[in-house]
């Protein structure tokens, strides 16, 4: 059993962190905001008062924080993780961030004799609570069997897809995939209720079919009852949104329809629905045709 920094225990990192500390491993968890550390408390773990304090003497590292520049200022501030972390301790960044900051992240992490994973998480908020997250990792493959242990505790589909900066590529497609299936499902609830149809009945048929998808099986019944908490937040997924949007035109890449959601899930940041479940772009989608 390993001891475990865990820094960032927001909606998804407070769960991992827990399920990480029931499996038995000591977990040693710090929050910018102290009291979300709570339920890492009451199952049994540690609260830290700072990076340095939940990163010295632990074997392994998690992060689990919002953009490129957060997960930058936890792994490279002076008070933080590669400053305070032992030679060859092993750090997961659960974050999604850019794949080349990622890159660079790992360069300096090695020159520093640490050894850094981008293991990027799909399955949301309920796959956080139910340890049941598709996880994508990049970085060596040693590494990779290392942490597999603390994969199975949180994840229920764990595949290494590559080098350092992979994970973090094949987040940016699941995050172009996400978005356009959640602009489609709106589209069709605003048009079925156009056309007074039961919804929820046609949701369920939808489903049984080739229109059928986890999107549609989570967040159907969130369009049609008007109900938004998050979740995973819009502004979450502006951000996804613009990492792959980048990441495309580096390479090359045109991606028409995922400009076409980039741009409404940025009205829909712009109109004040940034702190919404991704679902709530269906407010977006619905003004377009004049209605809520
Ligand atoms: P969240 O609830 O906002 O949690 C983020 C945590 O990071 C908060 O506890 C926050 O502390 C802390 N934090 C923010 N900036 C920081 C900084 N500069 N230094 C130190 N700590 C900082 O976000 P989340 O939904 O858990 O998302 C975390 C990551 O997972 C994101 O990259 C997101 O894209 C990804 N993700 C989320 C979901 C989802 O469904 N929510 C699903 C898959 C992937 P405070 O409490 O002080 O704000």
């Amino acid at each position: 059993m390993s001891t475990i920094a865990f820094i960032g225990l927001g909606i998804m990192g407070s769960p991992m962190a827990v399920h990480l500390q029931n499996a038995g491993h000591t977990v040693r968890g710090y929050n910018r905001t102290p009291d979300k550390t709570a339920p890492l408390v009451e199952a049994g773990g540690i609260a830290a008062s700072s990076v340095a304090e939940a990163v010295t003497g632990a074997d392994v590292v998690a992060v689990m924080v919002p953009d490129s520049p957060d997960v930058r200022d936890v792994l490279t501030g002076e008070d933080g993780v590669y400053a305070n972390a032992a030679q060859g301790t092993l750090v997961i960044d659960f974050s999604s961030i850019r794949p080349d900051v990622t890159v660079e992240l790992a360069e300096e992490a090695k020159e520093k004799g640490i050894r850094l994973l981008d293991a990027p998480v799909s399955g949301g908020e309920a796959g956080a609570k139910n340890a049941a997250l598709s996880i994508m990792v990049g970085g060596a493959e040693e590494d990779f069997a290392a942490a597999k242990e603390i994969f199975d505790v949180v994840g229920k589909t764990i595949v290494h897809v590559g080098p350092s900066g992979s994970g973090q590529t094949v987040k940016a497609a699941n995050q172009l995939i996400v978005a356009g299936n959640i602009a489609l499902l709106a589209e069709a609830v605003v048009f079925l209720e156009a056309y007074g149809v039961d919804t929820s009945a046609a949701i369920e048929v939808l489903g049984g079919g080739l229109a059928g998808s986890k999107v549609l099986d989570q967040k159907a019944q969130k369009i049609l009852d008007r109900s938004f908490d998050p979740g995973f937040r819009i502004e979450l997924h502006h951000k996804d949104l613009g990492i792959f949007t980048s990441a495309a035109r580096e390479e090359g890449v045109v991606a028409p329809v995922g400009a076409l959601v980039g741009q409404l899930m940025a009205a829909a940041l712009a109109t004040g629905d940034g702190s919404l479940d991704h679902s709530g772009l269906f407010q977006t989608i619905a003004r377009l045709s004049g209605r809520e």
